[in-house]
């Protein structure tokens, strides 16, 4: 994990088992055939999804497969926008997350900022999120690029893995998640976040040995 003050670490997983993220969606077609990939091996994802590309037509679809699958909606933003140029402020996430709970979405227990940027001063202090970044991250953002046999071999247990919601990633994803489950690893999303504002209704429990919300903050 990047060891940064004030961001969230996920317990320790002893198993071969990972916690998956999938940034930059909802991705209409892409992010259905992500969602019947991860449902053909029964692995979660916890995803980070823009309310500007939420589009009202798929709402009903993308909220029972959410549910079905026991994956978890968190938050990436209103738009795509680095903190330090000035996208979403606190209120704004606040109120992406209430846009996507009328949608029947939600609530979001984390928050990971655009590109890793991270918040700084009393920002950080008002959220209401915990702020959660990665372990691995492949180069999945960058067009015809082969990522999913390095990362097959770079996973570790309890690894934060982050991969980005794009079309161009239908074949790796395939590749890759048919390489985990023929390992023998899971993917699993986040631990939901017990008594945390915005996640009284939290996803079922369907994460192995370590259910503990809360986790390790890391020292300062
Ligand atoms: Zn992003």
């Amino acid at each position: 994990m990047q060891r940064v003050v004030g961001a969230y670490v996920p317990p320790p997983l002893q198993a071969n088992v990972f916690y998956l993220t999938i940034d930059d969606g909802p991705a209409g077609e892409a992010t259905y055939m992500l969602l019947d990939i991860l449902e053909k091996y029964h692995f979660q994802a916890t995803f980070f999804w823009l309310w500007s590309r939420f589009v009202e037509k798929h709402k009903d679809y993308l909220r029972e497969r959410l549910l079905q699958g026991g994956h978890q909606m968190g938050l990436h933003g209103y738009v795509h926008l680095s903190l330090w140029r000035g996208g979403n402020s606190v209120s704004t996430l606040i109120w992406a997350e209430r846009l996507w709970q009328e949608a029947g979405i939600g609530p979001a227990a984390y928050y990971r900022p655009p590109y890793g940027h991270l918040p700084v001063g009393p920002w950080k202090k008002g959220l209401p999120y915990k702020l959660i970044l990665w372990d691995l991250m492949p180069p999945d953002y960058r067009k015809g690029t082969s990522w999913a046999e390095g990362l097959l071999a770079r996973l570790r247990p309890g690894d934060v893995v982050v991969l980005h919601e794009r079309r161009e990633n239908v074949a790796e994803w395939k590749r890759f998640f048919s390489g985990v489950a023929v390992r023998g690893w899971r993917a699993i999303a986040l631990p939901p976040v017990v008594g945390a504002p915005h996640s009284a209704e939290a996803p079922p429990q369907v994460w192995g040995p370590s259910t503990e919300g809360g986790g390790t903050e890391v020292p300062r």
